[in-house]
């Protein structure tokens, strides 16, 4: 009886990884069709756009940066200064509840990588040489944008 209900137990446990494995698989497969190849390298595959090709880099204009996966908001014109460095920057989020910072690691060298909270996605990195008041610079893909006029 005992050797039974392991047996099932184990299978359980199979079924339950198998639906999981599944779930992932869709969720990557409404991501590809969402998104662009290039913002799907980004968002997805943590990439980072060639610097000084983004659309947003230069622009000026007032309104809200959302998430280009999600539509979460993100940062304010407010915020976004030229950093020179060939991608948007911002020198702060519009609230720290909508995006998550992470330490990463790779590629040798240790930064901190900017997450959209809602939905995941890949954003950029924050680096602490940005400019007064907050001296971060949210150092962000323009393919993981989406620009909002005030
Ligand atoms: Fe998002």
């Amino acid at each position: 009886m005992i050797f039974f209900i392991r047996i099932r137990d184990i299978y359980t446990l199979f079924h339950i990884i198998y639906i999981m494995i599944n779930e992932i698989k869709k969720s990557d497969k409404d991501w590809k069709e969402k998104l662009t190849p290039d913002q799907y390298m980004v968002l997805r595959g943590k990439g980072t756009e060639k610097p000084f090709t983004g659309e947003l880099l230069n622009n000026k204009k007032k309104g809200i940066y959302l998430c280009a996966a999600c539509g979460n908001e993100l940062f304010t014109s407010e915020t976004k200064f030229d950093s020179g460095s060939g991608w948007p920057s911002f020198n702060d989020a519009i609230n720290k509840e909508n995006i998550i910072e992470k330490n990463d690691n790779s590629f040798g060298m240790k930064r901190i990588e900017v997450i959209c909270k809602k939905c995941g996605g890949h954003l950029g990195h924050l680096f602490d040489d940005g400019p007064l008041p907050t001296r971060k610079r949210y150092c962000i893909n323009s393919l993981s944008l989406k620009f909002k006029n005030k």
